[in-house]
């Protein structure tokens, strides 16, 4: 599986160019506010462009994972390369696969203080979708992957990622999983993985679907090393030297980032109310996972044979490991069934609990039968029809919000083709109401100028009255 080694030739252009740099600029380095990390005087920094060779990487949605790395990582040594006082090193720059041992190998024999080894993601059902860092679960190293984590997630958060958190994750022998950060951490340096987003997922695909794309995540990575080491750059015309950095610590593993290997402790539903004409149902969702965050939920009307699509949790923030342990959930019930509802809570490790399940009592009814029926009944209420026409939008839709907690997406439930004798209704009904309201308006602006003339002329024979000489 893995080629020959060829980094060290690749990277001498680089190593040349930056040491011809330093000699020509000597500096002076900055330091982030609360920065645990002691760099000593010189500024070591390595980029690792993930997989190569026949290493592919993921090769989801028609990307491949190793060229994506490449342009990252590039845009971030070009980025990074424009601050004061740093030396910045690639571990390939050509199309080639190193053991994750030799990557930090490299990384050492640089005398690096940080190795970024640069990732695109995918899941195995497709579902999941937002960044993460990886950190190694032992300190120091742990803390210091965090104070640079939650710099960089921060910004992607900006951006409009889903963050799904500072992470670590142990293998059977309870050292590191991830080798790049089990051997960077035998070595006391310390290294993240960046896993910027999930090719395969609607939500991400965005992100990562051009070059410029990939570029600018390059470009966000080395803004917040620099963020991080506190740089200044007289090109860019920056200076991070006052910059704060997360509170973190030096002598034991950051709480958020503890591998959570237990599904969520508490997943409750409760109906709240339900209108079986609109198909309105408001559910009161009460979940906790006491050792991580809860960063999505999904939702079955089928009694658990489907989920919807993965939504963001309310309030979910893994980076402080913050969430709502409560909120309403307003779905739209397609018209004709009885379903029978369950949630799922997945925490910051992507394990779930189900919630008990609500069924409901009756069957949802035909919003369009119930239109046809009051409108030959009752042809001119407009406002009672509109109502109906708009909750009946979600008919076709298994799985309908009508709030959008997230904030995120609207794809998913595809707009209805309305015939046109129904529209034809709906316009008669809008332009009967209108006329009403111009009416209304109207009769209302002739009682309120009368009102003011009224009001005028009583003013004046007040004012005449004031007027009198006392
Ligand atoms: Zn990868």
């Amino acid at each position: 599986m893995r080629g020959k080694t060829g980094f060290r030739k690749g990277a001498g252009f680089f190593t040349l160019m930056t040491a011809l740099f330093l000699a020509l600029f000597p500096f002076s380095r900055a330091e982030a506010a609360g920065r645990l990390q002691d760099t000593g005087d010189k500024l070591v920094i390595v980029i690792d462009p993930g997989h190569g060779g026949d290493n592919l990487g993921t090769t989801e949605n028609g990307h491949e994972e190793k060229s994506m790395t490449m342009v990252t990582a590039l845009a971030m040594y070009e980025e990074l390369s424009l601050y004061d006082g740093v030396e910045v090193y690639l571990t390939r720059t050509s199309d080639v696969d190193l053991s994750r041992k030799e990557r930090v190998e490299f990384a050492a024999s640089v005398d690096a203080d940080f190795l970024f080894s640069i990732h695109y993601n995918a899941s195995e059902n497709h579902e999941l979708y937002g960044a993460e860092v990886w950190t190694s679960a032992f300190a120091p190293c742990n803390g210091i992957g965090y104070q640079f984590g939650c710099e960089l997630l921060g910004a992607f958060r900006e951006k409009g990622l889903f963050i799904r958190g500072v992470k670590t994750r142990l293998g059977d022998s309870g050292k590191d999983y991830y080798g790049i950060l089990l051997y960077s951490s035998e070595k006391k340096m310390p290294a993240v993985i960046i896993e910027h987003c999930h090719v395969d997922e609607a939500r991400d695909e965005g992100f990562c679907d051009s070059e410029e794309e990939l570029k600018e995540f390059g470009r966000m990575d080395a803004t917040a090393a620099a963020r991080y080491f506190g740089l200044k750059s007289s090109v860019l015309g920056v200076d991070y030297s006052d910059h704060e950095l997360a509170e973190s610590s030096i002598s034991a593993p950051v709480p958020v980032t503890v591998q959570d290997s237990t599904a969520p402790d508490v997943c409750q539903i409760e109906l709240l109310e339900t209108d079986y004409d609109t198909g309105r149902l408001a559910l009161s969702v009460t979940a906790a996972d006491y050792d991580s965050t809860l960063l999505y939920y999904s939702f079955s009307l089928d009694g658990g044979k489907t989920f919807s699509p993965r939504e963001a949790w309310p309030g979910s923030d893994a980076l402080t490991g913050a969430y709502s342990d409560t909120f309403t959930l307003n779905l739209t019930v397609p018209a004709l069934t009885c379903p029978t509802v369950i949630l799922r809570a997945y925490n910051g490790y992507d394990l779930y609990t189900e919630s008990n399940s609500w069924t409901s009592p009756e069957t949802y009814r035909d919003p369009e039968e119930l239109l046809a029926a009051s409108g030959k009944a009752e042809m001119g209420d407009g406002t009672e029809n509109g109502q109906n026409a708009v909750s009946s939008e979600g008919k076709d839709s298994a799985y309908e919000r009508t709030e959008d907690f997230a904030g995120g997406r609207g794809d998913g439930a595809e707009e209805q083709e309305r015939p046109v004798s129904f529209l034809t209704f709906l316009a008669i009904c809008l332009i009967a109401a209108l006329t009403l309201l111009v009416i209304f308006l109207v009769s209302q602006a002739i009682a309120a100028g009368s009102r003011k003339r009224a009001a005028r002329q009583r003013r004046k024979e007040s004012g005449r009255s004031r007027n009198q000489p006392r």
